[in-house]
């Protein structure tokens, strides 16, 4: 029997121009084509559509594929039109002869991928059409909008089941990349798919790196934020409030950035333009409500950043999961504040809301908050959360990094909450800190709260300190916000303890407003040297994307890009070799992709293996600038910039005497110490004094490493 495994294997390569499976896709790909069922939870950027585009290609008749938004569906047929695959979409966005046109070519076979809306597929007319076809399979995209439990919840989904009733021989595969375990019975029980093969991946997003601020002055962070390590990249900045999103968004225009706002209260044109925009053009900003999101299928968005408190780890994890979905590095940053969690407890408390799920929701912020405070691996915590065991440490987020430092706040936060017990539980954060600060204001001399043992005696700390110790008790339960009362602070059950001093508390340490920003280090996209062809094989694919109408990432994607300023391919054969270059594309943009690397050849010095530092250093050696300049402009001692060059020399790139500024003659002479010296010749300080401390230590390294 022939496997379903090596006509697959050679769609992946010809057609989408991958060498090999990732994850468990083979199996799902394998299982699917042989006719069986599958449930897939994949998490964004894990290939989760191509576990169903290639048994769509390997099987005979025309798939057809569920999915939500037509934001969405448009994109992947867009996409595999590039591939040179038969695909096309049904929704209410096309006329009535358009899609008899679709029809007829499905009737004609000509269809390899149709894609539909629920309410579409659903209609008898449609299903009965549908029975006259021979169809490969059904894919489920995004099944999780079966959940009502969900926020994405599309109640059309729930009929779904009545496929299986209806094609009962046809093999359907579920996929979603919600990761909770009720949803998935959910999905099972829903779309009657308990005979399903189920195909769990782990949640982790590796590329990713997640960085949780204290916000101090919130918007200069995210500004640090984003220009150090996201000068020119396409990111999201999230914020809770239309009046937030407004000002956020011009805020950054100002700082010389393209910031577009989105929120549900703009006219639908325009949110539909700023998203087109932010899909065609590169490096734009958008800064939006969480109405922004869903439907965005943007492999290059660089960064997440959280301007406020998500209200769960759920939200947290989709609106962060956005960034990095081509895999490459990509970065989830946070700033957040007291104000963050008083604004979403009243939220929560104001809601209209049986008792019963203000309860979860509740609970639910409490381990949002949780994954702020936390001084071990948000990782780690944020994959616990989801039932997932994931190593202690992944050096891959600012706790692991840079860890925080805990202290023992036992006896302020007894100063704190005995503040709130000697004013009666009636006052907010503010009034308290001043109270402990001993501020002369009207209304607490009114309320004789100067004459309180509490009054003045907290003057180690500043008022900022103060917030955040009173942040970390509310956030770890200590203290409780009565809404009813305008913010007041109330004490619970759990601070007793405290007050009678029976336990230690150990609190996180305030960072300053330097290190708390210093998220991931930047990661350059390519070497030094590929820079120019780097950004001219950009401009290159940006032409391509604009006179197509489509996205730059459908022409390629940036690893693609990257990969062909490392190997610098120089004929189609070589072209093909790279990830990502399929045979339609390869037909369509090879050539002009070829002459792009050709113009921009690699000088012999800089066609090397060493590290980018050394390259920053040979590229500039190579304008001509002289080892102080490098020094200064690099920012390095000159040690260091002669030992780059000398890696130059011992890679036999460089010759040593147009490294240095000494004569033959002086060469010669450091030469034959060297030399004489023998075996002592491997200490530099030894070859230093014998030359009686004439020559600086890097001269030395520099004909040294032309010796050896
Ligand atoms: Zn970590």
């Amino acid at each position: 029997m022939e496997t379903a495994g090596q006509p697959a294997l050679n769609v992946l390569q010809s057609i989408f121009g991958y060498d090999a499976f990732r994850h468990n896709q083979q199996a799902i790909v394998e299982h699917v084509i042989s006719g069986g069922d599958a449930l897939v939870l994949m998490p964004t950027g894990g290939g989760k559509s191509l576990c169903y585009q290639i048994p769509a290609l390997v099987r005979s008749g025309t798939a057809v594929v569920v999915s939500p938004l037509i934001a969405l569906m448009q994109d992947q047929v867009m996409a595999l039109k590039q591939l040179g695959v038969k695909a096309a979409f049904l929704n209410s966005s096309l006329s009535a002869a358009q899609a008899r046109d679709v029809e007829q070519q499905l009737e004609a076979g000509q269809i390899d991928l149709l894609y539909v809306a629920p309410e579409r597929l659903l209609g008898e007319r449609m299903l009965s059409f549908l029975e006259r076809l021979p169809v490969a399979l059904f894919a489920i995209d995004e099944a999780h909008c079966v959940s009502q439990w969900g926020h994405d919840f599309r109640p059309e989904y729930q009929q779904l089941r009545i496929l299986h009733e209806r094609f009962p021989n046809v093999p359907r595969i579920a996929l979603t990349a919600t990761a909770d375990k009720r949803t998935r019975i959910e999905i099972i029980e829903q779309l009657k798919l308990q005979g399903a093969e189920v195909y769990l991946n782990s949640f982790d997003r590796h590329n990713i790196f997640y960085a949780i601020a204290e916000a101090r002055q919130a918007k200069q962070q995210l500004w640090d934020f984003i220009q150090n390590q996201h000068a020119n990249d396409a990111g999201i900045v999230y914020c809770l409030s239309r009046k937030k999103v407004e000002a956020t968004a011009q805020w950054l225009s100002e700082q010389g950035r393209i910031a577009l706002p989105y929120h549900a209260g703009l006219p639908a044109e325009l949110r539909a333009h700023t998203q087109q925009r932010f899909l065609r053009e590169e490096g734009i900003i958008i800064v939006a409500t969480i109405a922004f999101g869903m439907g965005i299928d943007k492999p290059d968005v660089r960064f997440v950043a959280h301007l406020n408190l998500p209200k769960n780890i759920e939200a947290y994890y989709q609106e962060t999961g956005r960034a990095g979905r081509d895999g490459l590095p990509a970065n989830a940053w946070m700033a957040y504040g007291l104000q963050d969690v008083i604004t979403l407890r009243q939220f929560m408390q104001d809601s209209q809301a049986p008792e019963l799920i203000k309860r979860v929701e509740h609970h639910k912020l409490e381990a949002m908050l949780g994954l702020c405070e936390l001084i071990t691996c948000r990782r780690h915590a944020l994959l616990a959360y989801f039932d997932e065991d994931a190593p202690e440490k992944c050096g891959q987020c600012d706790n692991c990094v840079n860890p925080p430092e805990n202290f023992d706040a036992t006896e302020v936060a007894q100063k704190a909450l005995s503040c709130v017990y000697r004013t009666e539980q009636r006052f907010g954060v503010t009034y308290l800190i001043d109270i402990l600060l001993g501020t002369d204001d009207d209304r607490i001399k009114a309320n004789q709260h100067d004459q309180i043992s509490t009054f003045g005696i907290g003057t180690e700390l500043n008022a900022t300190q103060w917030r955040g110790i009173f942040r970390q008790l509310i956030a770890t339960g200590y203290l409780d916000i009565d809404i009813s009362r305008y913010g007041a602070l109330r004490l619970t059950e759990k601070c007793r303890a405290i007050l009678r001093s029976e336990q230690t508390l150990l609190l996180r340490k305030q960072q300053d407003r330097k290190a708390t920003t210093k998220a991931g280090k930047k990661q350059a996209s390519v070497r030094p040297q590929d820079e120019k062809l780097w950004e001219a094989l950009r401009q290159c694919r940006s032409d391509i994307a604009h006179k197509n109408g489509v996205p730059p990432y459908v022409i390629f994607h940036d690893a693609t890009l990257q990969e062909m300023c490392r190997y610098r391919p120089k004929d189609l054969a070589a072209m093909q070799r790279i990830s990502g270059v399929g045979e339609q594309k390869l037909n369509h943009y090879g050539h002009v992709f070829l002459e792009v690397i050709q113009q921009h050849p690699l000088s012999e010095l800089l066609n090397n293996g060493l590290s980018d530092t050394i390259n920053d250093t040979l590229l500039l050696h190579e304008k001509g600038h002289a080892v102080d300049a490098i020094a200064k402009q690099r920012d390095l001692k000159l040690n260091t910039v002669y030992s780059h060059l000398a890696e130059g020399i011992n890679a036999g790139l460089l010759d040593v005497k147009e490294v240095l500024d000494l004569d033959s003659a002086e060469i010669e002479a450091i030469t034959l110490t060297i030399e004489s010296l023998g075996d002592e010749s491997q200490s530099l300080k030894v070859i230093y004094q014998a030359l009686d401390e004439v020559y600086d230590y890097g001269s030395i390294r520099c004909v040294l490493a032309s010796l050896y």
